[in-house]
């Protein structure tokens, strides 16, 4: 599937980026002094970046993952080295467990109850961590520093690589199970570049370069995020009508278009009411996800989807269309009511069209499969009528 592709090649950017900078924390004799300097200032400016456009686009999970670094760097920065070597005993346990956390959390407004129990919560793991600087508790360290396994991964502590092969392990169970595929994946490379800086920080910039390298995969991730926000459908993760308008513009001479519209719907939702309506959809649109011969799926408005066949005629474009058009009046859905349970079909009509040369722009085109669709629906739904 496309998505599934897109998911492993954002991930794979990210694991390319984030190898490159563990090579020049590595290789870091090689590279001009002045560059590296500059690592800690590219750090705060990406993340001023992202604090910006998360804040705009109410992604605000990527505020709390870039701030505690933010913090740390800071504190790595200017605290004396006993402080700093404290600080990063606390935060290579914690900050791991937090980027859990926030990543399980949904995604609300920083100013609903939710968003501020979480700031609330930021608030107090940052006061915690700056009292046990302040005023070391030695029973604290030691358990921090307790020692559990035979072997030693200095500077991390034991409790540490525990805390690493839980975070981990859950992470990696969720990019198995859960369907926020990309999400996932991404909190798992961030989670590991955070272990390589922490663990390779005796190299003079291997931390700040890791965290340069968080910064860097988090602002991908926050432009994908406002792309999708943009461009795809919420309800049925098709994409939507700007998305459809710009590809037609990218179009060659040759292209084919279907109009759907689904059947009676008003008086489906009328019936079984807007959540199953809403249902119906997200099962139509996964249908036309599917769709072959080449041919690409929006969701144009409502009820209302386009499908885009690219240098297919009108034949071979109904051909695929009334495949779909079968395979989903087919399928049963099943509604539950209180108790009881059952099995509906839903019926779709559409309109397909080749581009002729009359037609003048993407807009004609869709007028002309809209009236097909029209003609559809009075020959009795449930077909393709072809223009
Ligand atoms: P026809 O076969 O002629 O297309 O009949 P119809 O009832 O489908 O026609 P119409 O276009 O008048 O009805 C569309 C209905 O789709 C109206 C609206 O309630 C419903 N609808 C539009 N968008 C959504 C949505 O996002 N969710 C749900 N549940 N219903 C929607
Ligand atoms: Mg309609
Ligand atoms: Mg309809």
């Amino acid at each position: 599937m496309n998505s599934i592709k897109s998911v492993v090649l954002n991930i794979s950017i990210q694991l390319f980026i984030s190898l490159v900078f563990v090579l020049i924390a590595f290789y870091e004799s090689k590279i001009p002094g002045i560059l590296l300097n500059l690592t800690p200032y590219l750090f705060y400016a990406i993340s001023a970046l992202i604090l910006w456009v998360s804040w705009h686009f109410n992604r605000n999970r990527f505020i709390f993952i870039i701030v505690p670094l933010l913090l740390i760097n800071l504190g790595f920065e200017y605290l004396d080295a006993k402080k700093a070597t404290n600080l990063f005993l606390y935060v290579s346990v914690l900050y791991p467990l937090h980027l859990l956390l926030f990543l399980s959390l949904r995604e609300r407004g920083l100013f609903s109850i939710w968003g501020i129990l979480k700031i609330l919560f930021f608030l107090l793991e940052i006061g915690a961590v700056s009292y046990f600087i302040a005023y070391p508790n030695s029973d604290l360290i030691a358990f921090f520093k307790m020692k559990f396994f035979m072997a030693s991964f200095y500077p991390l502590q034991d409790l540490s690589v525990a805390v690493a092969i839980f975070v981990l392990f859950i992470i990696s169970i969720l990019l198995m199970f859960s369907r926020y595929l990309l999400y996932n994946g991404s909190f798992l490379v961030i989670a590991i570049t955070f272990y390589a800086g922490f663990y390779f920080v005796r190299e003079p910039h291997a931390n700040e370069l890791s965290m340069l390298a968080i910064g860097i995969i988090v602002f991908i991730l926050l432009i994908r995020e406002s792309y999708r926000l943009a461009f795809y459908d919420e309800l049925t993760s098709l994409p939507g009508r700007r998305a459809l308008v710009e590809d037609m513009a990218k179009l060659g001479m040759k292209y084919s278009l279907a109009m759907i519209d689904i059947d009676h719907f008003k008086k489906f939702n009328d019936t079984y009411g807007h959540d199953t309506g809403d249902e119906v959809l997200k099962m139509v649109a996964s249908k036309l996800a599917n769709i072959g011969g080449g041919g690409k799926a929006y969701r144009y408005g409502g009820e209302e989807f386009v499908l885009l066949f690219p240098s297919k005629d009108a034949d071979e474009s109904y051909t695929h269309t009334d495949i779909l058009r079968d395979t989903i009046a087919k399928s049963p859905f099943s509604v539950r009511n209180k108790n009881s349970s059952k099995t509906i079909y839903i019926n779709i009509s559409s309109g397909v069209v080749q581009k002729s040369s009359k037609d003048k722009d993407p807009f004609a085109v869709m007028k002309r499969a809209d009236n097909a669709l029209y003609k559809a629906k009075k020959a009795g739904r449930n077909q393709v009528i072809k223009a």
